[in-house]
């Protein structure tokens, strides 16, 4: 009995020594047994078997090639490569697809094939595969798929963010697939970035509550089990705001933004138990995010206890010398990665994950990385399988265990999801819904492909191969299956010219055209090609003219217009928005976003969905809603009128109305201790039931730090029939007022505040 609670006591020591002086909490709960046998282990390990489980190669590093080098068709494991890769150079882990999505069953063959050959190493330490499942399991034929997430932030309803999670965990587990490389958890500030769409939007509260939902569904609230994956936190951090717009250029961002719009997405989720993180790609203030050791050790693992494991980005350890000069040989490069606080690479491909594997080892030999990082390092990845339970249960699970694998159950919630997403930003004299019986011109290059309306990420890496997307109907079908009479036209084209999106007006124009004198209604669907990273870099906000034309050439008829919008980011619409009587913003919602949208146009559903960002109306004046005061001043009239959108963050309008009451405070004055409750009721004025988005700004009238005109501090969406009323409560608290002050902490500073829900405010005071 003694011996046994010395050896627990001396365990626990032993853990809040590792995790030293700044922080005593763990970002997940440590199990004491664990821990002692990953101990154990490590200390039975050979720096040689420590290297291995750091490097992470991708399946093509593993699979038979033709004379020509080619990968084999369907893919075949190579049985010697495989065995060279985990039992010679113990590789602990391994990702992604070789080019294409794979069946349910090739995924078995695959992932049963690595775990058997892991069972031949030299300590039977199980390999951890990862995927990018980012809206569903999308490297998985005939899979659930989401919104994306900026469609699903649009949702403004963490059900969905949590059902995401859920469904896309159950069916990427049923491949046997127990990581995903998701969420995106950085801030889509930047339209211009070609990753925008993979963002939860513009603000730092709606990411910060939607990514943590979405990892609650990953992972379970409590223990992880064989329906759960291990979320992976991306891309620590300050990835999306590059100056120029482009993929992985320099991005400058004050400590005070980092703190304020950066940060607060990612702490969330890692206090919510997210298992690992995935490094920023690109600079922040002139250092690589690979090498910047505040962020990732001091940070990440110091002040917020992270004790699972930071993954590097694709090729980044040879980056830092080819791309960011930052170390002049791969070896340096190494050094500074796992020095600044790196656990494992994702090597995969280039160098050669052998010349990673001796590179290190030398460096340990040589004392540049020490036993204890690399202890460290392998420490929370072993942590992280355990989790996962990879070394408790064959890691491979057979298909008739997941029944539900796109099941209808799924494929409704993903529905439930995009029709709550999809966001009505105008309807003019209530032309929307449409009746069934009205005769319909459906147009646009975006209305008859489920590769427009899923985006990147969708069986490809670019999502612009249509033979894999056939699981559900797209917007033409849906509507054609809504709709008594409708005539379809192309109208333009979007075509690849030199890796660039480049469109041509299709040849049935004209014939549309003519058949708009015969129709009611026209439906055009604009959009652009799906693309991600690097080969999504574009030149131009601007929706291209010949998309532009088809509702230009429209509206010479009298024909009515509803524009469909089907797009990543916001392009601009300035000149073709006064044009249309109706716009519905679809964002990338996915297999069943066509069933939703006609759903909508014909008013089955009533749309509920609102902007997680602000529509800019002009290429070069990208603002936030939560802009500074000295940015409202315009030049030209000297009016503070400069902010103008096309449309405001949070706008989204439904078929019935909403009108807000009663704005209640508690007090009228608080102390920093205080809670100050808000109370407003809102009614459905309409003749249909809805659900509306209730939105709660603060505005701190002076401050040292200059303030924002307002910032997003709580939400909640509700569901009202005809002429019912709600009232809805949420309470502030002293960190809701707080900002980055002039002493780089976070403090709230006696004044002024007002509170305002929809177009109602009060004041209160904040006197200490
Ligand atoms: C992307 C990551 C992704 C990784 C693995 C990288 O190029 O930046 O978001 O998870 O590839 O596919």
């Amino acid at each position: 009995m003694y011996l046994k609670s010395s050896i627990f006591l001396s365990i626990i020591f032993l853990y809040s020594c590792q995790h030293t002086h700044t922080h005593t909490h763990t970002s997940f709960d440590l199990d004491p047994k664990i821990e002692q046998s990953i101990d154990s282990l490590i200390r039975h390990m050979s720096v040689e078997d420590k290297v291995g489980q750091t490097c992470q190669i991708t399946l093509d590093a593993v699979l038979k090639r033709d004379t020509n080098g080619v990968v084999l068709e369907p893919n075949v494991i190579d049985p010697q490569k495989l065995h060279e890769a985990i039992v010679d150079f113990k590789i602990g882990s391994m990702l992604n697809v070789s080019s294409h999505t794979l069946a349910l069953e090739e995924w078995h063959t695959i992932v049963g094939a690595v775990q058997k050959t892991s069972l031949k190493s030299s300590h039977q330490i199980p390999v951890i595969y990862g995927v990018d499942a980012i809206h569903g399991a999308n490297y998985i034929k005939n899979s659930t798929l989401f919104p994306q997430e900026i469609g699903l932030a649009a949702s403004w309803d963490t059900a969905h963010a949590i059902a995401l999670g859920k469904i896309t965990a159950y069916e990427t587990r049923a491949s046997g697939v127990p990581w995903n490389f998701s969420p995106v958890l950085d801030i889509g500030r930047q339209p211009l970035w070609s990753r925008f769409f993979e963002t939860l939007g513009e603000d730092p509260y709606l990411t910060k509550i939607m990514g943590k939902s979405i990892v609650e569904g990953y992972q379970g609230k409590g223990q992880i089990n064989e329906y759960h994956v291990a979320a992976c936190l991306k891309h620590y951090v300050g990835y999306s705001t590059p100056t120029s717009g482009r993929d992985r250029t320099p991005a400058l961002i004050p400590q005070r933004t980092m703190e304020e719009y950066h940060l607060p997405s990612f702490k969330e989720s890692i206090e919510a138990g997210a298992l690992t993180v995935m490094i920023n790609s690109g600079e922040v203030n002139g250092i690589p995010g690979h090498a910047n050791y505040h962020l990732l050790t001091e940070v990440l693992k110091e002040k917020w206890g992270f004790v699972g494991f930071a993954v590097s980005d694709w090729e980044d350890f040879i980056k830092l010398r080819k791309e960011h000069k930052t170390a002049a040989t791969l070896k340096d490069g190494i050094a500074s990665a796992i020095n600044a606080g790196v656990d494992m690479s994702m090597v995969p491909n280039s160098p050669d994950y052998k010349t990673y594997f001796e590179l290190f080892v030398e460096l340990v030999n040589e004392g540049r990385v020490s036993m204890t990082r690399l202890d460290d390092a392998v420490r929370r990845i072993l942590r992280v399988k355990h989790h996962l339970d990879l070394f408790e249960k064959a890691p491979f699970s057979k298909e008739t265990d997941y029944t539900k694998f796109a099941s209808q159950e799924h494929r409704l919630a993903s529905y439930n999801a995009a029709a709550e997403s999809i966001t009505l930003l105008k309807n003019n004299d209530n032309i929307l819904p449409l009746s069934n019986d009205q005769s319909v011109l459906l147009i646009g290059p975006t209305a008859n492909s489920l590769n427009f309306l899923n985006g990147a990420w969708t069986h490809t890496w670019q999502g612009v191969d249509s033979q894999y997307n056939h699981n559900t109907s797209t917007i033409k079908e849906a509507i054609e299956n809504k709709f008594e009479k409708v005539s379809y036209f192309e109208g333009s084209k979007l075509i690849m010219v030199e890796g660039d999106e480049a469109d041509i007006q299709s040849k049935d124009l004209e014939l549309a055209i003519r058949q708009a004198y015969s129709s009611d209604v026209a439906i055009v669907c604009v959009g652009e090609m799906p693309s991600t990273e690097r080969p999504g870099d574009i030149y131009t906000l601007d929706l291209p003219a010949e998309q532009q034309q088809i509702i230009k050439s429209l509206s010479k008829t009298a024909i009515p217009i509803v524009l469909v919008l089907v797009e990543g980011r916001p392009k601009i619409i300035r000149e073709i928005e006064p044009l249309s009587d109706a716009i519905l913003q679809a964002y990338l919602p996915g297999d069943m976003g066509g069933l939703a949208i006609a759903d909508i146009l014909c008013g089955d559903v009533n749309p509920s969905g609102k902007l997680p960002y602000t529509y800019p109306k002009h290429n070069g004046v990208i603002m936030s809603y939560d802009h500074k005061h000295s940015e409202l001043i315009n030049g030209n009239t000297w009016n503070n009128d400069f902010f103008d959108p096309q449309f405001e963050f949070g706008h989204g309008l439904s078929y019935t109305t909403f009108e807000y009451s009663n704005l209640k405070l508690s007090q009228q004055s608080i102390r920093s201790s205080d809670q100050l409750k808000v109370s407003v009721d809102i009614t459905n004025t309409g003749a249909r039931k809805g659900k509306e988005v209730v939105q709660l700004y603060l505005r701190d009238h002076f401050a040292s730090v200059t303030p924002s005109v307002k910032k997003l501090k709580r939400f909640t969406k509700v569901t009202l029939m005809p002429q019912q009323t709600t009232t809805v409560e949420f309470l502030l608290n002293q960190s809701d007022l707080e900002f980055f002050g002039l002493e780089n902490k976070w403090i709230a500073e006696d004044g002024t505040f007002t509170v305002s829900i929809a177009k109602l405010s009060s004041e209160f005071k904040l006197e200490n």
